[in-house]
């Protein structure tokens, strides 16, 4: 059963879909590793891709879904989808590939949060570079102290200064709000609050993945 987390922003869905795929197994996509990936390869596709996604535009539905059929096709393990779908026709889209490849979405979780907290957490949070190349988001599950100690580069997202984050909400409303709405009209729809500490968080997640 494939999952679907939602949520604004900054509202945690990166750090509780590393929970979820440490603790239950499941194999974490995260659309926007997915591209920043394609970027640090060096590819011209990676070349376009970052110009959008330094602006804090979403890339083409087109481009997204083709991108993303290559990692899902990948794995057969139940896969929580973690800023995918961010349109209506992602959602459709997913629908399709979905079937296509014999599996099913079991539910659509939102992480609810208020924007002015979001807007709070993305214009402090911080990323660690690993010598290796791979990028972990500062947090309670790794800390400065932790990429200090792995001799880390720690950095700030080039979309999460303050008028990218506003742009980025702002996009957030127009295109990505309406996939909550068609998610409620499935009964696939959840919901948890994510103005909670991590752990609690996480525990509301778990109980609604048991339903
Ligand atoms: P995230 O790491 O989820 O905040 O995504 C960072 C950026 O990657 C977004 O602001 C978009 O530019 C791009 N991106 C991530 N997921 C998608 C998607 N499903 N569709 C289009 N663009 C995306």
């Amino acid at each position: 059963m494939d999952i679907v987390l939602m949520g604004a922003p900054g509202a945690g869905k990166g750090t509780q879909a590393s929970r979820l795929e440490s603790v239950l197994g499941f194999k974490h996509i995260s659309t926007g590793d997915v591209l920043r990936a394609e970027i640090a390869s060096g590819s011209e596709l990676g070349q376009q891709i970052a110009q959008v996604i330094d602006g804090g535009d979403l890339i083409s539905d087109e481009m997204m879904v083709s991108i993303l059929k290559n990692v899902v096709s990948g794995t057969d393990k139940s896969i929580i989808f973690d800023g995918f779908p961010r349109t209506v026709a992602q959602a459709e889209m997913l629908n399709k590939m979905l079937t296509q490849l014999g599996r099913k979405l079991g539910k659509a979780i939102e992480i609810a949060l208020p924007e002015e907290e979001a807007v709070k957490r993305l214009s402090s949070r911080k990323q660690c570079k690993l010598p290796g190349g791979e990028v972990k988001q500062i947090g309670p599950d790794f800390t400065l102290a932790d990429c200090q100690a792995q001799g880390g580069k720690i950095f700030t997202r080039p979309d999460d200064t303050p008028e990218h984050i506003r742009h980025r909400f702002a996009v957030y409303h127009q295109q990505t709000e309406p996939v909550i709405r068609f998610y409620r009209s499935t009964g696939l729809y959840a919901e948890v609050n994510g103005n909670a500490e991590p752990q609690q968080v996480f525990e509301e997640l778990l109980a609604v993945l048991k339903k």
